[in-house]
């Protein structure tokens, strides 16, 4: 890869010849749009050959992307090495792709920001593993409830019962991931009624990346097989816990990781640190793309659930293994990014964390002392702690603000982003709700 990281690796796969060993009739040649939406096109393995060596035409217009019905096609150039057949339909081949036009990268895809952004890093002398932690709700098809009925403790979380009369979809997940080779190691029922979560092994940023986009489309399309609904809505049910997507990362070079102190109190190195102080700095930028609906912020700054607390972060504060901070460091050598959510757009998750993380090294930017108290209970105390952006359009606007994030993440993907995001703010405000009503009709 050249330093940019936008030069497609030269592939060492060839698609059709994968085809005819595998028994893949056709491949699904997908991309991450700038809202995180999955497209993509079904192409017959007999096709193949030529679409792996000259990309597949979308119009991007037609998708989420800053651009007119008059430009040329968006070219999505699959990468083989992302190559996965669908487990629940062996004979068709899933690929990321990155996206050119005018035989250039195209700036503002998701996947190839990352890219760039990693590219960055690789630069600094480092890269970056991460894993993530994609929770979900099981629902009725309509989306409008919990499907199974019988979910409704006040305290579900681990809930053995519950769990296990999901058993047939989460072991179907389960299975499908460990035949991909992503090594899971533990399925739970999460926090609120109908909320699942399943984990598996942290990889490279973009493989992790990839993963994410694929176990969305995985979790719905089993979901769908029994006759149920899986979304990663981060606040579906307004008095349940949220659907976050925690990260956890960690800085190598080579086989070292660099953000590893085996004598700090934390187990963080001084690089550990100062990428933390990136988070710390900017977070309300980063809320942008970490929590870019307008219902992720009812499950940041969220009252307490029935379940008794949030897990989710009110404040821009950090902590050692203490959930209710943004930042907690579960073990040496590691952080979790605990304020995404469900929404996120995969490639622009890991991407703004490793942009802001750059910058915190590049300028050293201390994260303060670690806090150890219960930040729901005892937040009130600390009087100087930065507060989280309260909705979408704060977010956009310091996004907007941000110079330091323009300058890893890129102008023509952040000036994009903040455009489409504006309109989706907009819609949103030219949309009349029963609340307004109720509170302004006898004013
Ligand atoms: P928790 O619920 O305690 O936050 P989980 O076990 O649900 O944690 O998820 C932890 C995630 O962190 C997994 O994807 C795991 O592989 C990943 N992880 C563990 N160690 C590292 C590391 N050194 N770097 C990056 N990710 C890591
Ligand atoms: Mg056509
Ligand atoms: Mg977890
Ligand atoms: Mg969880
Ligand atoms: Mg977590």
């Amino acid at each position: 890869m050249a330093s940019d990281g936008q030069t497609i690796r030269q592939p060492a796969i060839d698609l059709a010849d994968e085809a005819r060993r595998r028994g893949i009739r056709y491949f699904l040649i997908s991309f991450t749009d700038l809202m995180g939406v999955q497209r993509a096109k079904l192409v017959p393995a007999s096709a193949i050959a030529g679409m792996q060596k000259n990309g597949a035409g979308f119009a991007g217009f037609a998708a989420y992307f800053d651009l007119s019905p008059s430009d040329p096609d968006l070219v999505a150039m699959p990468d083989p090495s992302s190559l996965v057949q669908l487990p629940w339909k062996p004979e068709v081949g899933w690929l990321a792709s990155d996206l050119w036009m005018h035989g250039r990268p195209v700036q503002q895809g998701p996947r190839n920001t990352l890219r760039r952004v990693l590219a960055r890093a690789a630069d600094m002398g480092f890269s970056v593993k991460t894993g993530v932690e994609c929770e979900f709700f099981l629902v009725t098809p309509d989306g409008k409830a919990i499907a199974d009925t019988h979910d409704d403790a006040a305290k579900p979380c681990y809930d053995a019962s519950a769990l296990m009369r999901r058993y047939d979809v989460i072991a179907e997940i389960c299975d499908s991931i460990a035949g991909l080779g992503w090594q899971p190691y533990q399925n739970d029922h999460e926090d609120a009624n109908g909320q699942f979560e399943i984990n598996w092994m942290f990889d490279d940023a973009l493989i992790t990346a990839d993963r994410h986009v694929f176990f969305k489309f995985l979790a719905r399309s089993i979901a769908e097989k029994h006759g149920l609904r899986a979304t990663f809505m981060p606040k579906p049910f307004m008095s349940l816990t949220g659907s976050g997507c925690h990260a956890h990362v960690s800085l190598w070079d080579g086989a070292r990781n660099v953000c590893h102190a085996e004598d700090d109190a934390l187990g963080l190195s001084q690089a550990g640190y100062h990428f933390v102080g990136g988070l710390i700095a900017h977070a309300d930028a980063l809320c942008a793309l970490m929590n870019p609906t307008v219902n992720s912020y009812k499950r940041i700054n969220a009252p307490r659930t029935v379940s008794g607390a949030t897990w989710s972060p009110n404040t821009v504060t950090y902590s050692g293994d203490n959930r209710t901070h943004m930042i907690r460091v579960p073990g040496k050598g590691r952080f979790e990014m605990r304020l995404p959510d469900g929404a996120a757009n995969p490639y622009l998750l890991q991407a703004a964390i490793v942009a802001a993380g750059i910058d915190g090294i590049a300028a050293q930017r201390d994260p303060g002392p670690p806090l150890d108290i219960n930040m729901y209970t005892d937040g009130h105390r600390v009087t100087d702690a930065k507060k989280l952006p309260l909705n979408l359009l704060d977010a956009i606007r310091a996004l907007d603000a941000s110079t330091a994030l323009r300058e890893v993440l890129g102008d023509d993907m952040v000036s994009p982003y903040v455009k489409m995001k504006t309109v989706e703010w907009n819609a949103y405000c030219a949309h009349l709700t029963e609340w307004e009503r109720q509170m302004t009709l006898d004013c």
